[in-house]
């Protein structure tokens, strides 16, 4: 589908999201039928990735589940209208009182810490409980993205197994998920082997299990000639292991999850930006564009790359250009980089914008957070409006000084 951003740039302003419904659910039908050779297959969205509630809808619609980890995901979720069984909450640090709203809501849980599964335990509720497991296998794009190793504060070690025993021993907890999340960006097949074989082997220890919990991790393409995690191959290299447990357990109709956020949404989003005004210093092109890292932080919290093209001028000479925004810090989207000549006024479209980036904007510099656009069968639909003045102020109290 060729997206006209021109015309939405007109409609909409600028900076502007804009997400492809029809590549979300290319990217969720992909996943399906990989793993279509596992009978109770199931995606859960990892909702941190994008949390707007009409992509939540339309991943429901598709059929996926939610990841969530938090208890406001876990409402946005349940607004969205997911039941309580279609939403997984898998926190980290969080509070008693928190876990306890989420089994009042009734979601699948899963806990990552000695301490609070013996209080749940220990409240004698009955209510199931999964586990996460740091596997201690270093598997991520880099050192911030990956959550699975030994300094990782995800999880309960592989190797604390025997204690989490003695407390479902103690407390009469029930388990009935196995859950390993271990990084982002993971190109590695050899990682998500091992994942595999020590998820498994755990799941071998419990029985009465409903769900086995793969995470996520999936890597997908930045640029032309970057590598992705092929799914195919993946499920190929994964079959034989998987076929055999869930052959084996098949009467006990365990569920096999993924919980993929960027996979699913990455590549569907594409982020409009405005060139406010070129500088040129002794060294150095600067775009400046109306945005910065209050709306659009990868670049700088990741040092991820992202494909920005000129779209108002794809036929310009290729000059070198570093992005930056305009927030009063350094935000700079990229240096040095071969761009279709920019001049002032022109519209610049970052690709790969779909995950972990209006989620994580922020009204630094009191600034608006930017619109979001979703396409859907040929159509625009506006899903979140540009902010005004009123939204910033919003919570705040005036007091006066005599
Ligand atoms: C963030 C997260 C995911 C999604 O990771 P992606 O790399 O976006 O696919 C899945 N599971 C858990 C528990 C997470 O925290």
């Amino acid at each position: 589908m060729k997206i006209n951003f021109h015309k939405l740039t007109k409609k909409y302003g600028t900076p502007l999201y804009v997400y492809n419904a029809n590549k979300i659910e290319d990217k969720y039908k992909l996943m399906k039928k990989s793993f279509s050779y596992i009978k109770n297959f199931k995606i859960n969205y990892a909702c941190k990735a994008n949390t707007n509630i009409s992509i939540l809808k339309f991943l429901k619609k598709l059929g996926s589940g939610l990841d969530t980890v938090s208890i406001q995901e876990v409402e946005i979720g349940l607004k969205a209208g997911f039941k309580p069984k279609e939403i997984i909450y898998t926190p980290n640090g969080v509070s008693l009182e928190e876990i306890k709203k989420a089994i009042k809501a009734g979601v699948l849980i899963n806990l990552d810490n000695l301490s609070l599964l013996e209080q749940i335990g220990n409240e004698k509720t009955n209510y199931p409980i999964g586990i996460r497991i740091t596997p201690h296998i270093m598997g991520g794009g880099n050192k911030k993205i990956s959550v699975g190793h030994i300094d990782s504060k995800f999880g309960i070690s592989y190797y604390q197994l025997p204690h989490i025993k003695k407390i479902i021993k103690n407390t009469g907890l029930k388990i009935e998920g196995i859950h390993m999340h271990t990084g982002s960006d993971i190109i590695d097949m050899g990682v998500f082997f091992q994942i595999a074989e020590r998820l498994l082997n755990v799941a071998n220890l419990f029985k009465t299990l409903k769900y086995i919990d793969f995470g996520s991790g999936f890597k997908v393409p930045y640029k032309q000639s970057d590598s992705k995690t092929d799914l195919d191959l993946l499920a190929f290299f994964l079959k034989k292991k998987l076929s055999i447990f869930f052959e084996k357990n098949s009467s006990k109709k365990i569920k096999l999850f993924f919980e993929p956020g960027k996979f699913l949404m990455s590549e569907s989003g594409f982020f409009l930006v405005k060139v406010n005004v070129i500088k040129q210093t002794t060294s150095t092109v600067f775009a400046c564009v109306d945005s910065g890292f209050n709306h659009f932080i990868r670049p700088m919290f990741y040092d991820s790359y992202h494909q920005i093209d000129n779209i108002s001028n794809p036929l310009g000479k290729l000059r070198f250009y570093t992005v930056v925004g305009y927030i009063c810090e350094s935000d700079t989207f990229c240096v040095n980089r071969p761009i279709n000549e920019i001049r002032e006024g022109d519209i610049l479209c970052f690709r790969n914008a779909g995950a972990y980036c209006f989620s994580m904007s922020s009204h630094y510099n009191s600034r608006y957070k930017p619109a979001e656009v979703l396409l859907y069968k040929k159509k625009d639909f506006l899903i979140r409006k540009r902010e005004n003045m009123q939204d910033l102020l919003n919570n705040m109290f005036e007091i006066e000084f005599n």
